[in-house]
C-alpha cells in the first residue's frame, strides 16, 4: 500500500565514474505526498541521483526502493516508469505539430503507433481525463493550439500534464522553471503545490525564490550525498551550507 509512509527509499548509493564518485553513500526518504525540493551547487549529484532513480544509472552498491515491494534496482528503466516514477527534464518535449489536446492523447496511448486507433475510440472516460488533466495544468482553453505554438512556460505544463496522463505516483522534475517569466514561476509553483499530496513529487531546482515558495522540506546535495536536511531556512542558515555555497 502506497498511500502511506514513505514512498521512495535510497541507502547508501554509492555511484563512481572511473573512480570519482558522482554519489557517496547518499541516503534520502520521500514520504508519500511530499513535495521535496533538491538543491546542491554543480556537480553535487542531483542529476545523478535522479538517474539512479528511473533506472538510467546503476549504483556500485546500496539500496533503492519504491514503497514497501518495488526494489528499483531490480527493474529496468520503463518497467520503472511503469511501475508509477515519471521523470520531467528540463527541455520540454512536447509533439509541436499536433494538438494541445492530440499531445495528452498521445502520452495516454504511451506509443504513437497505437495512437490512431486510441483516437478513433476515445471513451467518455478517456475524454473526461484529459479535460481533467488540461484543467489542472492550465491549458484548456489552449487545447487545440499546436503545441508547437505555446509560450515556453505552457510546453513545460503541457508535458507535466502529459507525465500525468501516466497516473504516475512519483513524480521528479528537473528545473521546472528555467527560463520562465515571473508570472509562469508563480503558476509553476501553484502547480507542483497542487500535484503533492495526491502523489510525491521531488523537484531539482537552482532558483532559491522558487525553492522558498513551494518546499516544506529541503535536501542539499554537496559532494555526491546529503549536505543538509530541513526548511529552507534551517538549510540557507547551516554553516556548511553558507561554505559550500560560497566557496569558502
Ligand atoms: P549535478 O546534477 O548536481 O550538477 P551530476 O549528478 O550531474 O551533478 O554530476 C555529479 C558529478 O559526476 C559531476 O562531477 C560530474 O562531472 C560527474 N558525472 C556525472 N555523470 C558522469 C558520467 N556519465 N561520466 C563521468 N562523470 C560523470
Amino acid at each position: 500500500d502506497l498511500s502511506h509512509g514513505t514512498i521512495l527509499y535510497l541507502e547508501d548509493i554509492t555511484v563512481s565514474f572511473d573512480g570519482f564518485r558522482a554519489l557517496n553513500a547518499l541516503t534520502l526518504y520521500v514520504d508519500t505526498g511530499e513535495l521535496r525540493c533538491i538543491i546542491g551547487p554543480n556537480g553535487a549529484g542531483k542529476t545523478t541521483m535522479m538517474d539512479v532513480i528511473t533506472g538510467k544509472t546503476r549504483p556500485d552498491t546500496g539500496s533503492a526502493w519504491f514503497g514497501q515491494n518495488v526494489d528499483l534496482l531490480r527493474l529496468s528503466e520503463p518497467e520503472i516508469a511503469e511501475a508509477g516514477i515519471g521523470r520531467k527534464f528540463q527541455k520540454p518535449t512536447v509533439f509541436g505539430e499536433h494538438s494541445v489536446f492530440e499531445n495528452l492523447e498521445l502520452a495516454m496511448a504511451g506509443d504513437k503507433s497505437v495512437w490512431s486507433t486510441l483516437v478513433a475510440r476515445l471513451s467518455s472516460e478517456q475524454r473526461d481525463r484529459i479535460a481533467e488533466t488540461l484543467a489542472l495544468v492550465g491549458l484548456s482553453t489552449e487545447q487545440d493550439r499546436d503545441a508547437g505554438s505555446l509560450s515556453h512556460g505552457q510546453k513545460q505544463w503541457l508535458e507535466i500534464g502529459m507525465l500525468l496522463m501516466q497516473d504516475p505516483q512519483l513524480l521528479l522534475v528537473d528545473e521546472p522553471v528555467a527560463g520562465m517569466t515571473p508570472q509562469e514561476v508563480e503558476r509553476t509553483a501553484e502547480l507542483l503545490v497542487s500535484l503533492a499530496g495526491k502523489r510525491s513529487v521531488v523537484v531539482v531546482e537552482h532558483d532559491m525564490e522558487f525553492v522558498r515558495s513551494i518546499a516544506r522540506k529541503v535536501t542539499v546535495l554537496h559532494e555526491g550525498r546529503v549536505l543538509a536536511e530541513g526548511s529552507i531556512d534551517e538549510c540557507q542558515n547551516n554553516r556548511e551550507v553558507v561554505e559550500v555555497y560560497l566557496g569558502a
